[in-house]
């Protein structure tokens, strides 16, 4: 798997750690994302299409007024800073608000606009006037269901009618309880319990079922099967709707099982490439070296914002304080911090308040911040059997194509072993990488 350290809020816990983390890892990387997400990713792909009935035509929107919407959520749309649908949501919207209504499997990277897009179309399907729920959300954790859940009552701000009860633990009802609100929001588990056991609602009058986040629902043990069970509960006409950000095999059967008779709407994410980047690389003996050399290239060339990616959290530590030592402005971000606390790290080193930030691995997957023209491989990227980690490599240092300014990477080598690690990415790629002598850095810039 692609797993991160993002999640691994109990790295020293016992048990069936690998499993634990990568779990915990996609589900926490999902929410870190939202948390600093406040724009659409940039996407210059085609979506790919395949219709249920490919007989029928395909509509796409340019503009929300296309849609026909309720007054309120046009308002409410406008109101969010949404000027046109974006990519995914102009083949997406009329989809799935179409009459009669039409099932959708839809991926796209995280970002791309599709939470945004299935909460229009659960607000324009409900009726307000009746009390019952009708339409049904299942993420796959509590944190991820309350941000789904934000996004319901900023796009419904000005449709007050339509209210949102969330089905997570901790929420407790009596029994005997019947829900009023038209949408109910929350785990698959306490979801299941709220309509199978205590009948707090009727399934047989949901109109929209939404499964958000596939394939990090089908990492936790039990959340397919609870998320089966509900389905299985729904009546035929409800509409299905499932939404994930990768589509393994896995994903794929999984989305299959939950939706019948899907239209499918695939969105490729923006290739990662080096063509627009220098990369470098810095022959050191030690950590102490290494540190000297970063100290050398800071003194040399003007540096806006850097990234600096360390192996293990200790010399991250370590570096940061060095730094700051050394009068920067350092931020740093660890595995062993919360995701809302590393959200607000890197806000701070967005808003440009710090200008380096030192990090794990952490933050090397999923978190663009584009200001950053130089990345600094402190220690290169292994795997855990401490192969080059190509991929990573790519994601640190790559820019997508069409969008990425001109940058700069430099790698520090201290052994053999890292200088063979080094070779080895620059083989994979076919890319030089540079050397660099950092007592004599008219070169670089
Ligand atoms: P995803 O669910 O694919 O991760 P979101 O729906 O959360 O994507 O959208 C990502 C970000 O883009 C959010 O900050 C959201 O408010 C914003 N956004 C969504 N749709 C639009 C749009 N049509 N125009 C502008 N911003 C949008």
């Amino acid at each position: 798997a692609n797993a991160t350290n993002i999640g691994a809020a109990t790295p020293d816990a016992t048990g069936d750690k690998s499993t634990e983390d990568d779990k915990d890892d996609r589900a926490a990387q999902s929410l870190l994302n939202k948390l600093i997400r406040s724009n659409l990713v940039k996407n210059t792909n085609q979506v790919e299409v395949l219709q249920k009935d490919p007989n029928s035509p395909l509509y796409s929107v340019r503009t929300f007024e296309e849609l026909r919407l309720k007054p309120q959520l046009l308002q409410g749309v406008y109101s969010m800073g949404f000027n046109r649908p974006s990519k995914i949501q102009e083949t997406a919207l009329p989809m799935m608000l179409a009459e009669p209504p039409q099932n959708l499997i839809a991926q796209s990277q995280s970002g791309t606009g599709k939470t945004a897009a299935f909460v229009l179309a659960m607000l324009s399907h409900v009726d307000p006037s009746r009390k019952y729920p009708q339409c049904l959300c299942v993420s796959p954790t509590y944190e991820l269901a309350l941000q789904t859940g934000k996004v319901i009552e900023q796009m419904g701000q000005y449709y007050s009618e339509v209210k949102l009860v969330y089905a997570i633990r901790g929420n407790k009802l009596p029994r005997g309880t019947k829900l009023q609100e038209q949408i109910v929001i929350g785990t698959p588990g306490t979801m299941l319990d709220w309509c199978g056991k205590f009948k707090f609602f009727d399934p047989k009058k949901i109109l929209v079922f939404v499964l958000d986040e596939a394939d990090v629902m089908i990492d936790t043990q039990g959340h397919q099967d609870q998320s089966i069970r509900i389905q299985r509960m729904l009546p035929q006409s409800c509409q299905m709707l499932l939404f994930s950000a990768t589509f393994e095999e896995s994903v794929w059967n999984f989305a299959k099982r939950i939706v019948p008779d899907p239209n499918i709407i695939k969105l490729k994410r923006e290739e990662e490439t080096l063509d627009t980047i220098k990369q470098y690389y810095v022959l050191c003996n030690s950590r102490e070296e290494k540190f000297k050399a970063l100290c050398n290239i800071y003194g040399a060339i003007t540096i806006a914002q850097a990234m600096i990616f360390c192996h293990t959290r200790k010399t991250a530590g370590w570096l940061a304080g060095e730094l700051s030592r050394e009068g920067h402005q350092v931020a740093l971000l660890s595995g062993e911090m919360q995701v809302e606390q590393r959200a607000a790290v890197i806000e701070r080193f967005r808003e440009g308040k710090e200008k380096v930030l030192v990090t794990t691995n952490v933050c090397a997957r999923g978190i663009d911040v584009e200001q950053v023209s130089v990345v600094i491989n402190f220690d290169l990227p292994v795997d855990k059997d401490g192969n080059p980690d190509n991929e990573t490599y790519l994601h640190r240092i790559g820019r997508t194509g069409r969008f990425g300014k001109r940058g700069l990477a430099i790698n520090m080598v201290d052994s053999k072993m890292s200088m063979n690690i080094l070779n080895k990415i620059q083989e994979h790629f076919n890319k030089k990488i540079e050397r660099l002598d950092t007592d004599d850095l008219d070169e670089i810039e």
